[in-house]
């Protein structure tokens, strides 16, 4: 039952073609309501919402954002929970790219917005539906504070020794060719909770963050701040992604472009849809990956031989990074769900006083520890959860 003095946070994730919402307490991370409207702009959209009265979905025509919003209101008026009726302190806006100037989550303004706006050409393929959705949301609740979450603001605090591309001069200067990082609030979230499951203050901690989903990337996180991490200018650098590449060397746009006639276009679609588990499988899908791996097919035990490489990669070069390792954190759908790649990378780091616990790490659910009581550097699973800290971000912002 909803309590009416309680804070809420509508946090609001807009893409190009969908609007994901979910209705939470700040304090604590409960949702009462979260839904989706998908095919935004096609012929055929559709619109599910679940909350305690149960999961409804509609299939209606949206041909843009400011139908989207208006099945949002819908929903929660036929529904429930009732907007009117909750202490609506925030909408929190998830904004992929926040480029150099957000460094924090930011009350929304018409400059901020102009500011979104002119970092597009640094991420063409979200931030416009990041646009669509906060304007959208500015109309249909003009009394309420919008907050945009920025998914790079969490690696502001990389030094520029991590940060910077030793490339010409005019590329940095004019064109903002930087390593900006992505998943920030998954980061964020996950070295929080990885100190407080070490019962160690934050500030004290090295930890190495492992969010391995459809896009994956690691962070170094250093007393509570990111010095490190594996994306870079785009999400395509780093690891080994469901259809990216992670990393390359950078002569082989060249090499394509005179031995095959590749042109950008062709090479960034092949890197972005074509690559990763896909391109060395044929399925983007991890645990498809796996299934075929057990039953000896050679694509996909070479695809999860170089994912773990890659992992080692990283995890080796962040160590060596932070100059001590307390802790390393497994998050997102593969980090969460696949023992079998936790044992692998774990396993392999034994020479640098990693000991798994195989008995905890094949029966982890939630947020678990999966390395034993005497091993000097300690690993935890711990489910991501990026609604709570948009939520927890916005409504922070909000109270001052
Ligand atoms: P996104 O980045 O889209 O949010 P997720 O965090 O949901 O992605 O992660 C999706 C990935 O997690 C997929 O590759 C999927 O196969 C993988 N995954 C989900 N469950 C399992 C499982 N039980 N075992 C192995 N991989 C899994």
């Amino acid at each position: 039952m909803t309590d009416p003095g309680t804070r809420r946070v509508l946090v609001v994730n807009a893409g190009s073609s969908s609007l994901k919402y979910q209705l939470v307490d700040p304090d604590d991370g409960t949702s009462e309501a979260s839904g989706l409207v998908e095919r935004i702009g096609l012929a055929d959209g559709r619109a599910r919402h679940t909350c305690s009265a149960g999961t409804f979905t509609t299939e209606s025509d949206v041909p843009d954002h400011a139908r989207a919003m208006e099945l949002l209101t819908a929903a929660f008026a036929e529904h429930g929970p009732d907007l009117a009726a909750v202490q609506l302190v925030a909408v929190g806006h998830r904004v992929v790219h926040g480029g150099a100037d957000f460094s924090q989550p930011t009350l929304i303004t018409a400059e901020v917005v102009e500011t979104v706006r002119r970092l597009i050409p640094l991420a063409p393929l979200h931030n416009p539906g990041n646009l669509e959705g906060i304007e959208v949301a500015r109309e249909t609740f003009p009394d309420v504070p919008q907050v945009a979450v920025f998914d790079t603001a969490f690696h502001q605090t990389m030094p520029a020794s991590a940060s910077t591309y030793a490339v010409p001069r005019a590329w940095r200067e004019e064109h903002r060719v930087r390593r900006y990082g992505f998943h920030g609030t998954s980061h964020a979230y996950v070295s929080r909770r990885t100190a407080a499951l070490l019962g160690r203050p934050l500030e004290d901690v090295a930890i190495v963050v492992l969010h391995l989903g459809n896009g994956a990337s690691a962070t170094a996180v250093d007393g509570g701040r990111s010095v490190a991490t594996s994306m870079g200018l785009t999400p395509l650098e780093g690891l080994v992604m469901g259809t990216r590449p992670g990393d390359l060397d950078p002569g082989l746009a060249g090499h394509l472009a005179d031995r095959a006639g590749l042109t950008p276009d062709d090479f960034d679609r092949a890197l972005s849809k074509e690559s990763g588990l896909l391109g060395l499988t044929g399925s983007a899908d991890f645990r498809e990956v796996m299934e075929r791996r057990a039953q000896g097919d050679a694509d996909a035990s070479l695809a999860f031989d170089v994912v773990v490489h890659r992992l080692l990669h990283y995890v080796g070069g962040y160590a060596a990074v932070l100059g001590r390792l307390d802790a390393l954190a497994f998050t997102a759908g593969i980090g969460e769900h696949s023992p079998e790649l936790r044992a692998e990378v774990l396993t392999r780091l034994a020479g640098f006083g990693v000991e798994l616990d195989p008995e905890a790490n094949a029966t982890a659910s939630g947020e678990a520890r999966i390395t034993t009581a005497s091993s000097s550097v300690a690993a935890f699973v711990v489910p991501t959860n990026e609604e709570w800290e948009i939520a927890r971000q916005a409504a922070g912002v909000v109270a001052g």
